[in-house]
């Protein structure tokens, strides 16, 4: 009784496990690699981090950069 009880933790844990992975996947990919048409915006924030915006057809930069 006591094994059957540690097989089913131990399988609700790789199920937990295997869903957190996939779901910090996803996150990184979101981050990483947004839809954007032309990639992302070429400015570098005062902060250090690279504009979050989509590039423009006809520029490196956003509609907010490209200015
Ligand atoms: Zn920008």
């Amino acid at each position: 009784m006591k094994k059957i009880f540690l097989i089913g933790a131990l399988i609700i844990s790789i199920t937990a496990i295997t869903a957190f992975t996939q779901k910090s996947n996803k996150n990184n990919n979101l981050t990483d690699n947004l839809d954007c048409q032309y990639g992302r915006c070429s400015k570098i924030k005062d902060n250090g981090y690279q504009c979050k915006n989509c590039a423009q057809e006809s520029s490196s930069y956003c509609w907010s950069h490209s200015k």
